[in-house]
């Protein structure tokens, strides 16, 4: 039995490209996943208020609006599988992609949309605040009140901490740029930004070590690192910018990825440089990162998918597949 499109992955992108696929009567299967955020639905399922995902105007707590998505996955006839896929084969056609309990399934096509995992430090402490004052992401949570006119602290000194600390000064009284070094990776464009800031205070050679609170975040130890002296910030927010893991680790000999891991697309489409094999969200996105960018990319894939194997419907399944016209 060859299956006519897996998707690998259930974020935003994910599950929007099986609705797509599912309404062109694709039949697709969904791994869903779970060793990457410990639980199906992507990175949404450990946020708590979205309030900028358009039809929401009172805002969604994360795991509901991806529980919503999956729904309507589950309405056009997608196959869901609740398992981390461990092998693909994208040498051979039609496509192989094994899951962890040992199903093989062979497709057609497959729609990679496995997501990022933003950098954590790790620090005593950030379990306990994760969410709730820690946060990697400035545009999800920037503004919760616990942030407003309040004192907070990025890490990280590339165009991400940038963007994130000049976003988070329209909320907060004072952002805080904890940079490890004695200087900025950021574009200069982004750096001068900061630079002329008022409300933002860049602290060199320094780094988080811990943090502290009650309820909710109240301080972070920060070390100098050229003496190595540590001093209390007292802040009601931590934002961590300090770059993003593609999950990719699957597809790293088969298919072209940039020096950053994320998978290469090509153009306008979500097409990569496998016919046959397109990829959408985070995983090949490290610019705009959100939910709806991840599924208006998710439905891009299942459009161009959906064309792809129409234009191939009378193409034999197995042995070497008709690439003789471009991708999408
Ligand atoms: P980067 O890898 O560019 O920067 C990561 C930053 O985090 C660096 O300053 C790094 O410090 C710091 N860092 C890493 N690990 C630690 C740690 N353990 N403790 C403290 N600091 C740490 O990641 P970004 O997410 O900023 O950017 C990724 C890519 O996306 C880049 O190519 C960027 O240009 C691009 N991007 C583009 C945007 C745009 O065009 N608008 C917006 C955002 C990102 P150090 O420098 O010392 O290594």
């Amino acid at each position: 039995m060859v299956e006519n499109l897996v998707i690998i992955g259930s974020g935003p992108a994910g599950y929007t490209a099986a609705i797509y696929a599912g309404r062109a009567q694709l039949n697709p299967v969904v791994f869903e996943g779970f060793s990457a955020g410990g639980i199906p639905g992507g990175q949404l399922m450990t946020t708590t208020e979205v309030e900028n995902y358009p039809g929401f105007p009172e805002g969604v707590q994360g795991p509901k609006l991806m529980q919503q998505i999956r729904q309507q996955a589950l309405r056009w006839g997608a196959k869901l599988i609740t398992d981390d896929v461990i092998a693909v084969d994208f040498s051979q056609y039609p496509f192989t992609v094994a899951s962890d309990d040992l199903l093989e399934v062979k497709t057609r096509a497959v729609i990679i949309c496995t997501g990022a995992t933003a950098k954590r430090l790790h620090l005593p402490g950030e379990e306990k605040f994760w969410n709730n004052g820690i946060s990697a992401c400035a545009i999800c949570d920037g503004a919760n009140p616990l942030f407003v006119n309040a004192d907070i602290a990025v890490v990280g000194g590339g165009d991400s901490a940038i963007e994130e600390a000049l976003y988070l000064t329209k909320y907060a009284r004072q952002v805080h740029l904890l940079v490890r070094s004695n200087c900025l990776r950021a574009s200069k464009t982004m750096q001068e930004r900061v630079f002329n800031h008022s409300q933002i205070h860049i602290h060199w050679h320094s780094s988080p070590i811990s943090v502290e609170g009650d309820r909710i975040l109240r301080c972070v130890q920060v070390q100098d690192n050229l003496t190595g002296a540590v001093s209390d910030l007292a802040v009601s927010g931590l934002f961590y910018a300090i770059g993003h893991t593609p999950n990719t680790q699957l597809f790293q000999d088969q298919l072209e990825l940039d020096e950053a891991g994320y998978i290469k697309t090509q153009g306008k489409s979500t097409a990569t440089n496998i016919p046959g094999i397109w990829a959408a969200g985070d995983v090949q996105d490290y610019v705009y990162r959100q939910a709806i960018t991840s599924a208006g990319t998710g439905c891009m894939a299942a459009l161009e998918a959906e064309r792809w194997l129409s234009q191939r419907r009378l193409s034999p399944v197995g042995g070497t597949p008709n690439f003789v016209s471009s991708v999408a």
